[in-house]
């Protein structure tokens, strides 16, 4: 690490961040970055001289506590920690990461349409033209090297770099697992198979498309082309997401090939953060026909792995409404099932989501309540689940007041799922 002072700039190349996720009330920093303070902003960059997070301090603007920060899908998170007390309670971190989608609208107000954040983009954008305007044959070579990759990744080339991520994995990841929070949703997706199971009414990030497996020399050219794409900055990525809505379907060999394939292609092990963490989306069905072995096996990868199931309900009317091929007798043989993998295996976390929603048949929560808190004789840590908002949830009052006596009954850790794309 080496700091630098040009003009009223505060330049350190190569700042160590914490080297593991941990949930904490102050901003921290991951990996390691370059970093320019101005009086008024702090701008972060990643290894490829790529913007990262815009902080500002000072002027008004972005409370000093939270920040900005770009995706590498090109898409801008606003970390917001006030506005509303509590977030601990419903999301489980302490910084609330506000991505502009209506169904995350339960627990701040759009952030991206206040003049703080246009500030602290046109910032970034004028520190960029003033580097263009310095003499960079005069600086420190190292230094005079990472302005010239910031004067390069400007908003236009920084969408193409996104264009190009899409087209190495074949197109969006329209939803990232709600487990991805614990490593603040820096994720390598590595995509195993399209589609999915169901293909339900009411769904808005299903692809529609029937499920169907990509070949392993697929799985082979995203790694390497993932590889070659995120170059320098690889290092500061320790956990992968295996794609796309119904990964565990793939079954036992495929898991196998692409989480080891991943694991070795992306250097997991030389990364820079430690604990390695997989994530993938299962189904009902996927859960209720994986064998054992396919358990076994990701308990001994070198990951701790996620997998999030959409139960959705426990309601038959419900299903009915959302369009959802599912009964509660086969929910309750997932639940069931969950529970057992979570309390087997050690290096491995089933997680569940339910819908909440203003139109929802009334029997729907007094079904989750009942599956979540009747069939479980004590409190477990491990299971999360996730509320996920509909599009209609009405008051947003009535919903936070549901949601806090839900989480007061259910027998499990819960929280609201914030959706994030990649
Ligand atoms: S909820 Fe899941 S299974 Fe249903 S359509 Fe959406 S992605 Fe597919």
């Amino acid at each position: 690490m080496r700091t630098h002072t040009v003009e009223d700039l505060t330049v350190t190349l190569e700042k160590e961040g914490a080297d593991r996720y941990i949930k904490i009330s102050y901003p921290l920093r991951y990996g390691v970055y370059s970093e320019v303070r101005t009086p008024d902003d702090t701008f972060q960059f990643n290894l490829n001289g790529e913007i990262k997070t815009i902080q500002g301090h000072g002027r008004g603007w972005l409370d000093a506590s939270e920040w900005l920060k770009r995706t590498v899908g090109n898409d801008w998170i606003y970390f917001s920690a006030g506005g509303y007390t509590g977030a601990y309670d419903f999301i489980g971190e302490y910084y609330v990461p506000c991505l502009s989608y209506d169904t995350n609208a339960v627990l701040f107000s759009d952030r991206f349409n206040s003049s703080d954040v246009a500030e602290a983009f046109n910032a970034w954008h004028q520190l960029r033209d003033r580097l263009a305007r310095l003499d960079l044959s005069a600086l420190d070579p190292k230094l005079a090297e990472f302005f010239g990759r910031v004067i390069e990744m400007g908003p236009a080339q920084l969408e193409n770099r996104a264009r190009q991520f899409h087209d190495i994995i074949g197109g969006e990841v329209s939803v990232l697992p709600p487990d991805t929070r614990h490593v603040e949703y820096d994720v390598i997706p590595v995509i195993v198979a399209d589609g999915c199971l169901y293909n339900c009414g009411f769904c808005r990030v299903k692809s529609g498309n029937k499920f169907t497996l990509r070949p392993a020399e697929n799985i082979i050219d995203q790694i390497q082309a993932l590889n070659e794409f995120y170059g320098r900055d690889l290092k500061n990525y320790n956990s992968i997401f295996l794609g796309q809505h119904d990964a565990l379907f793939a079954g036992k060999d495929v898991l196998a090939f692409a989480a080891r394939k991943a694991y070795e292609g992306l250097a997991i092990e030389q990364s820079k953060m430690k604990e390695p963490r997989l994530f993938l989306f299962g189904s009902v069905d996927s859960i209720l026909q994986s064998e054992e072995g396919v358990f076994d096996m990701l308990n001994r990868l070198p990951f701790y792995t996620y997998i999030n199931i959409g139960l959705e309900s426990a309601d038959a009317d419900t299903f009915r409404f959302i369009e959802k091929p599912l009964t509660p007798k086969k929910v309750k043989k997932a639940f069931t099932r969950m529970m057992a993998v979570n309390q087997t295996y050690s290096n491995i976390e089933i997680t569940a989501n339910f819908i909440y929603g203003a139109d929802l048949p009334e029997p729907h929560l007094p079904s989750i309540i009942d599956l979540t808190r009747n069939n479980l004789d004590h409190f477990h840590s491990k299971g999360t689940i996730y509320i996920s908002p509909l599009e209609n949830i009405g008051s947003k009052e009535k919903m936070r007041q549901e949601f806090t006596e839900f989480k007061k009954l259910c027998r499990l850790p819960c929280y609201i799922y914030l959706i994030q794309r990649l």
